[in-house]
């Protein structure tokens, strides 16, 4: 099991005024942010990133959903992060999602649910790199991570 995860704050929470909140629910949630940044996707980029989901039904939807508004994008880390932060999430859907998850606490709806969490280890080091280059990702010391 990897220690690193990757997230995104999506458009509709940094619209509702939710990155202060998130960041210390995930944080008091016992993860540490070893890199964090502010960004709009271009709908490319999105594309780019969401590629997997190509043959879904919303793949469109999604992407321009992704690239309406800057999002948050952070590297986590903890023991068994990728797990640990999907449970801190909760579901897709936040009509199922646990309570007091952070997508039954801020999401709108199945797409617009509020953050995106990465689904395993290989996925999480993609996702880091799609955003972060080594120099911006932090140690505990506060060194870089090389
Ligand atoms: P996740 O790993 O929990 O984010 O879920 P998925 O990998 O299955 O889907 C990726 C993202 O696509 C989700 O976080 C939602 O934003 C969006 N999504 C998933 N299912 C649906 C759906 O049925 N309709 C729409 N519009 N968006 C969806």
């Amino acid at each position: 099991m990897g220690n690193i995860t990757f997230t995104m704050i999506k458009p509709c929470a940094v619209r509702n005024g939710h990155i202060g909140a998130i960041l210390d629910h995930v944080s008091k949630a016992g993860f540490r942010i070893k890199a964090v940044k502010m960004m709009r996707m271009s709908k490319k980029e999105a594309e780019a990133f969401y590629a997997v989901h190509k043959e879904r039904p919303f793949y469109g939807e999604l992407t321009e959903f992704m690239s309406s508004g800057p999002i948050v994008a952070a590297v986590l880390e903890k023991d068994n992060a990728v797990l640990a932060y999907r449970e801190t999430i909760g579901a897709t859907n936040p009509a199922n999602a646990a309570e007091g998850t952070v997508r039954k606490l801020y999401a709108e709806s199945i797409q617009a649910n509020a953050v995106h969490g990465s689904d395993s280890d290989e996925n999480a080091a993609i996702e880091a790199a799609f955003f972060f280059s080594q120099k911006d990702i932090f140690s505990k010391e506060g060194e870089i991570c090389v």
